[in-house]
Formats: structure tokens, C-alpha cells, sequence
């Protein structure tokens, strides 16, 4: 018996793709924003439900078409609401994705990569190292399978996922096909329809790529910064020895003078390290190495996990390197940790994946 021919899994093009697909099968353009609706907004993957496509179109695209996202594996859900998905990805694979209830929207955090090549000292998911770069079907497919729980934005009864933000698994630049694809499909109005301000990347810094999408990619900018000084964040950082400090920073500006999503402001995160990278000395430094970069910014408490010797600052260290900001004239927010009973906070997916695999699999030991 032949094989049959690998179906194209329509979540794996971006909307111009898309575009170009259905001229390819000779129909009109529009046609992708007939299918766009029906998968982002409607969440249906049955070609037969498309109603308001041609009958012979639907036998066509069945045929040769599927629309697959990634399935869930575990679900789980915090005290406070915090919910997190391991997907699988194939080959005994998996990817977290976390979603994040507050009061006035549905902040969903997703992967961008199956570990991490960056390898931050302090990363869960950076210790575990790199598996490979996520497709775009497996990128978008976690936001399309959280709406299956959250809700898709057609049915007024749910509220939707509203912000999306690449903080999960994997550095988003170092894969930027996917993620730039991934990013039209949020924006579009045919698709999620999200605002560019709801829309964040988070970067540990590639500078030369942040310069690359200046005036090319509109959507929030995140630079995960942890230091005020290239001798330190070196060691925090690896990536810094590439790309230093005022290099990216340097790339940071390019980026949001021609950007509208970050109102002339980036997000500088720093994750706080007890004993390591929260003194005084250095909000001080910090303080003057912002001076001219428009910035507010994001103080994290580091989040432990068993990969690491770091500790969370007290209370009262962290409270006292705010201080030092906010009187210095800064926008500061200090991140409330959601999700840490499930392992869902900033830096520790990966860990429980790794564990379940062990468990469900009986493999020993599993690279992700
Ligand atoms: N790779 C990108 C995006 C994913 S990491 C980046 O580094 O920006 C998202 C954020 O979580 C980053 O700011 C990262 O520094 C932070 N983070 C990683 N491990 C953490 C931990 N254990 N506790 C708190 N924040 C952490
Ligand atoms: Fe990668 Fe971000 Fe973790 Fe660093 S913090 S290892 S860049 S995921």
C-alpha cells in the first residue's frame, strides 16, 4: 500500500502564507481569512463545519489539509487560579504553557523553544539545555489549545486570552521565523485579534536581531537585563560575552523609537538574586545605567527550583532596591509570583515535564 502524502498542517503558516497557499490551490486570497476565523476565532478544525466555504473546497482541504495543535497532557491549576498545560510536541516531548487569570485579563505564557541555548545560571529551563527550536503549528497551537479551556473570542460567555507573552521555554529570537509568524497570527483581525501592546516578547538579548526587527515587527519588547554591569551579567547571562550590555541597549532604543506596542518604553526584567545581584550599590548602578533608556521596570524575585544554589531575597532587600528606583525616578513593579505550587512561575517549567516523562515513559533520563 502507498503512503500517503504528509498533510500540511494549516497552523504552521502565517497568515500571508496562508494567503499564498490558497492562490496556490487557485482561490482568492480571501479565502485565508475565512479559514484564519474559523480556527482562531470559532477554534474549528473540521473542514465540514466551514459553512461558508464552498463544498468542493472543504473536500480539498481535507484531503490535503489539517489543522493540529499540540495536545494536552497534564493540566494543572494553582490555588490562585494560575492554570499550566504540558503539551506534547512528539518524540516523547513536551512544552509548558501557563495561564495567568487576573482581574481584567487572561495573560497566556508560552514557549518558544524545547529548552533553551541561552543558558541562564539561574534558568530551570536553561539548565536543562536545548532540545529544538518549536514550529510555529507548536507556538500558536498552545494558544489555540488554552483557548479550547480559556475560551475562543467569538463565544461572549468566556474571556478570552487577552495578553500573550513569549516569557515560557526557549528565547524567541533565537527562532525567529516561528515567533514573527506566531506574532501576525495574534495581531490579526481575521485571528486572535490581540492588541500589539498585549502582544510581549522576552529576550535575554540578541542584539543584532532586536536591531533587525526595528520598524519590522511591532509588538511589546521585554529585555531580561539581571545586572548592571557586563561583569556580572557575563556570568548570569552567557549570552552577554556576544552581545553586551550597551550593545543591546543600543538595539533596544533602535527598537522602540519605531515601535507605537511599547509606547516609547521597554520592559527591563531583573530577576533578583539573594546576596548576588540586589544591593544597593547595584539598584544604584542600574539607576544610572537606565538613565537614558526609556524604560519601567520589572523586578522578579527569583523563583528556586532544585537545579539551583540561588536564593530569593527577603522581603525586606527587595523592598529596599525598589526603593532605590522608584526615588530615582523609575516606573517599578515588583512581579507577584502566580503559580508556584504548580511550578508554573518565571523559570521553572521544564522541571516537572522532565519528571513526568521519567514516569509515564520509564526513560531515565530525557534532554528537553
Ligand atoms: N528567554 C527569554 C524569555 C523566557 S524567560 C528571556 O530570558 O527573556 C522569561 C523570564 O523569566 C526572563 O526574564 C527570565 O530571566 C525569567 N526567569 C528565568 N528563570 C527564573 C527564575 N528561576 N525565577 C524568576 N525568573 C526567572
Ligand atoms: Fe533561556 Fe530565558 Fe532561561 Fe535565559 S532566562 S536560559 S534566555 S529561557
Amino acid at each position: 500500500m502507498s503512503e500517503q502524502p504528509q498533510k500540511t498542517n494549516l497552523m504552521n503558516l502565517s497568515p500571508r502564507e496562508l494567503a499564498d497557499f490558497c492562490v496556490s490551490l487557485g482561490e482568492k486570497p480571501f479565502r485565508a481569512q475565512q479559514l484564519l476565523r474559523w480556527i482562531y476565532q470559532f477554534g474549528v478544525t473540521d473542514f465540514e463545519q466551514m459553512t461558508n466555504i464552498k463544498k468542493d473546497l472543504r473536500a480539498k482541504l481535507a484531503q490535503t489539509c489539517e489543522i493540529r495543535a499540540p495536545e494536552i497532557v497534564t493540566q494543572q491549576k494553582s490555588e490562585d487560579g494560575t492554570m499550566k498545560w504540558a503539551l506534547d510536541i512528539g518524540g516523547g516531548q513536551m512544552v509548558e504553557t501557563v495561564l495567568i487569570p487576573e482581574e481584567d485579563r487572561n495573560t497566556l505564557c508560552i514557549s518558544t523553544q524545547v529548552g533553551c541555548p541561552v543558558g541562564c545560571a539561574f534558568c530551570r529551563t536553561g539548565y536543562s539545555g536545548f532540545n529544538r527550536n518549536l514550529t510555529l503549528g507548536e507556538i500558536i497551537g498552545q494558544v489555540w489549545r488554552a483557548s479550547t479551556v480559556a475560551g475562543f473570542s467569538h463565544n461572549e460567555e468566556h474571556k478570552p486570552i487577552s495578553n500573550v507573552v513569549m516569557m515560557g521555554m526557549g528565547e524567541p529570537l533565537l527562532n525567529l521565523r516561528p515567533v514573527m509568524g506566531a506574532c501576525e497570527i495574534l495581531l490579526s483581525d481575521y485571528a486572535f485579534a490581540l492588541s500589539k501592546r498585549r502582544v510581549t516578547i522576552s529576550t535575554s538579548g540578541v542584539a543584532p536581531i532586536i536591531k533587525k526587527l526595528a520598524g519590522k515587527l511591532d509588538v511589546a519588547l521585554a529585555l531580561s537585563l539581571h545586572a548592571p554591569d557586563d561583569a556580572l551579567r557575563d556570568t548570569l547571562v552567557p549570552l552577554n560575552k556576544k552581545y553586551p550590555i550597551a550593545e543591546v541597549l543600543d538595539a533596544v532604543r533602535e527598537y522602540i523609537a519605531k515601535s507605537n506596542a511599547n509606547c516609547g518604553r521597554v520592559t527591563i526584567e531583573y530577576v533578583l538574586l539573594d546576596g548576588v545581584n540586589d544591593g544597593l550599590d547595584q539598584a544604584r548602578a542600574l539607576a544610572k545605567l537606565l538613565r537614558d533608556v526609556p524604560c519601567k521596570i520589572n523586578l522578579i524575585p527569583f523563583n528556586p527550583h532544585d537545579s539551583s544554589d540561588f536564593r530569593k531575597p527577603s522581603g525586606n532587600r527587595v523592598e529596599r532596591f525598589y526603593q532605590v528606583l522608584y526615588d530615582a525616578g523609575y516606573t517599578v513593579i515588583k512581579r507577584a509570583t502566580r503559580g508556584d505550587d504548580i511550578s508554573a512561575a518565571c523559570g521553572q517549567l521544564a522541571g516537572q515535564v522532565k519528571d513526568r516523562l521519567k514516569a509515564k515513559n520509564g526513560i531515565a533520563s530525557v534532554q528537553i
